[in-house]
């Protein structure tokens, strides 16, 4: 059983179904093959995996025409960010109204995310998802790829696309090697509530661990992204949830040995006579807790002859500003615009270089952005902790310098895909 795709996308995970979609409606005829059926159904509980998208990532999914089935389910805006330095008195305030901004940004549970593009995937007669279908082996010719899947099935099209996320088999059956580095820390991530609202703001504490992240979601919950040690991060994980929100509760207000003045008596207040980690009260219950260990990688090669990676199959980093789906989306539409220009054969090389051009400058400087500020924040050095801690004052009060920074958190900095622009009222 043999079947011809002009382009066969390996993985339909968030990046992967973006690609497709953004193929949708065109001539080309494409494959999307995924192992995992998704969740459909919507639980009450909230899923402890979700994203902060920006603006650019929004437009995207308005453009697509997959925003709306994102509503309909659970998104939650957050209209403020707060991070403060466990280590000293810096802290940082991004208000939207400052850049005259509905919000600066979402909030969403990745399940909630890949629904709504799966949906959207769906209404396209050019697109078929083979799911559940696992790939087992490819090769790359010279005028055609063909893909061998578990189930005898061969997939022939003029290109490959890896989205099959941060361990890639597609790259690895590519041969492109990888250059990075494990981190010393695992993300503890899972869903609290607490007795204070959350006042649609995003949270960050920057501890010498690594940062603890509130995210607000819907009816006054907080997903949080905490990034620790990995033998910590097991503990979190196991102990009793009681104990867990008393860690918790620590780790957002307490004071840290060796900060000195600065760390102990100097915290940011929030409103008079309450600092930043007092603004949420306290922890009341948590949900499921998981752990991802966290790593910088980055795909030496985004292209080869009839083969392209894009999201986390070219770049893993850490999520300390939750910039990693949305560099990832930004690579899904450069690659369906280009392959949209690119006449009858998607897979030649001079056409899949214009992709690579167009995101492997931005994705490095990202990845070397997020590795910087990792190894900034988690140094315990004084004269480093003043220097950061009179940084983001320096960045607080200065509106220029803030308000290039808030249009970057936005995604809206430096020259964007079409499909990535505001849409046309
Ligand atoms: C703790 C944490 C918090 C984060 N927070 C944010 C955030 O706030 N904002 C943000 O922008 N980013 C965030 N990220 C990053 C974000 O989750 C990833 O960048 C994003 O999930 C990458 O999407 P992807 O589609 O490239 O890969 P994945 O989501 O990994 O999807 C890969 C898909 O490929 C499929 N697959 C795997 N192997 C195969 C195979 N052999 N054949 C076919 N299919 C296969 C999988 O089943 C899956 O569906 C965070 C990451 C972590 C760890």
């Amino acid at each position: 059983m043999k079947h011809s795709y002009d382009i066969v996308i390996i993985g339909g995970g968030m990046v992967g179904a973006t690609i497709a979609c953004a193929l949708g409606g065109s001539q080309l005829h494409v494959g999307v093959v995924e192992p995992v059926a998704a969740l459909r159904s919507f639980p009450e509980e909230f899923d402890n995996r979700v994203s902060a998208i920006t603006r650019a990532t929004q437009n995207v999914f308005v453009n697509l025409g997959a925003w709306d089935g994102m509503a309909a389910r659970r998104v939650q805006p957050y209209r403020e960010m707060r991070v403060w330095d466990a280590g000293g008195n810096g802290a940082i305030h991004f208000d939207c109204t400052e850049l005259g901004e509905p919000n600066l940004g979402h909030i969403i549970e990745n399940r909630v995310i890949l629904a709504a593009l799966l949906d959207r995937m769906a209404q396209f007669d050019n697109i078929d998802f083979l799911c559940p279908a696992e790939a087992q082996g490819m090769h790359l010719g010279d005028e055609r790829a063909e893909l061998y899947l578990a189930d005898g099935r061969t997939l022939h099209a003029k290109l490959l696309i890896g989205t099959d996320g941060s361990s890639s088999w597609v790259r690895e059956q590519s041969g492109i090697d990888t250059t990075g580095w494990a981190y010393d820390q695992s993300a503890v991530v899972c869903t609290v509530k607490t007795s204070k609202s959350h006042r649609d703001t995003a949270w960050q504490r920057f501890l010498p661990e690594g940062p603890l992240a509130f995210l607000p979601l819907p009816h006054g919950y907080s997903s949080i992204v905490w990034s620790t040690g990995h033998e910590r991060a097991g503990e979190l994980c196991a102990m009793p949830a009681s104990q867990f929100l008393d860690e918790l509760q620590l780790a957002l207000t307490g004071t840290i040995p060796g900060a000195g003045l600065a760390g102990s008596l100097r915290l940011p207040r929030f409103a008079p006579g309450e600092t930043f980690g007092d603004a949420l009260g306290r922890m009341e219950t948590v949900g499921p807790r998981a752990a991802f260990a966290l790593r910088l990688q980055h795909a030496d090669h985004y292209v080869r002859p009839r083969l392209a990676l894009a999201g986390n199959a070219a770049h893993t980093l850490h999520p300390l500003a939750g910039q990693g789906l949305n560099i990832g989306i930004a690579d899904a539409v450069e690659l369906a615009e280009v392959l949209l220009a690119g006449g009858r054969d998607p897979g030649r090389l001079s056409l899949l270089r214009r992709y690579e051009r167009a995101r492997k400058g931005d994705n490095i400087a990202m990845l070397a952005a997020m590795d910087g500020f990792k190894r900034l924040f988690s140094n315990r050095s004084t004269p480093l902790a003043w220097l950061r801690n009179g940084g983001l004052n320096v960045t607080n009060r200065v509106a220029p310098i803030k308000h290039f920074f808030m249009r970057r958190a936005l995604g809206l900095g430096g020259e964007l895909p079409r499909l990535a622009r505001a849409p046309r009222s």
